[in-house]
């Protein structure tokens, strides 16, 4: 199985690029954030518990997030391979992330860290905010959300970089150039 977790500041291009390795590599995306918003989407009980949370830019309790993932990751036996987008973003996720995976008899194989400075990220949230109308997509929420990154999320690039599983690829120039530079390290761990 290819298993990647890819990795990256709010604004890095993570949605973008992981359509572009779903494509490429047939794996199955998850993205905690995609699952949040439906859940919000959906009136539950669990979307109205989060709405604030993510309003203000912190972060879901992991036992949410990690019951989220687990559900999924039980749920698609026999695929290619998974690809996860806005997860982990604790060290906590990630131990048990690799906990989930091994019960699976499988592991990650790749950390790809997209890296941008920061008045782009911002600058290109802002752009999102007003195009998508996201909720979270304002400059104050959008501040909170790259120092809560900076703060609790940054870990868990050491956390892989200790497995020598990080590869961090610039988040800036073309879509295309990006992603070439993102499959050629998936091309050596495939
Ligand atoms: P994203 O779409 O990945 O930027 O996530 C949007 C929001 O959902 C974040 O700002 C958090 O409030 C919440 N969220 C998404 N993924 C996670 C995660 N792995 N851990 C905690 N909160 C998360």
């Amino acid at each position: 199985m290819l298993n990647v977790v890819l990795f990256g500041p709010p604004g890095a291009g993570k949605g973008t690029q992981s359509a572009n390795i779903i494509a490429k590599y047939k794996l199955v995306h998850l993205s905690t954030g995609d699952m949040l918003r439906a859940e919000r989407a959906s009136g539950s009980e669990l979307g109205a518990r989060v709405q604030h949370i993510m309003d203000t830019g912190q972060l879901v309790s992991d036992e949410i997030v990690i019951e989220l993932i687990r559900v999924r990751l039980v749920g698609n036996p026999g695929v290619m391979g998974f690809i996860f987008d806005g997860f982990p973003r604790t060290v906590a996720q990630a131990r048990a992330l690799d906990t989930l995976l091994k019960e699976q008899g499988t592991g990650i194989a790749a950390m790809v860290s997209l890296v941008v400075p920061e008045d782009e990220l911002v600058m290109r949230l802002i752009k999102r905010g007003i195009e998508t109308g996201r909720t979270d997509d304002n400059e104050e929420t959008i501040r909170k959300r790259i120092t809560v990154y900076t703060n609790e999320t940054l870990p868990v690039a050491d956390y892989y970089s200790a497995q020598a599983k990080l590869s961090a690829i610039p988040g800036v120039g073309t879509v295309e150039n990006i992603f070439a530079q993102i499959s050629s390290v998936l091309d050596g761990v495939a």
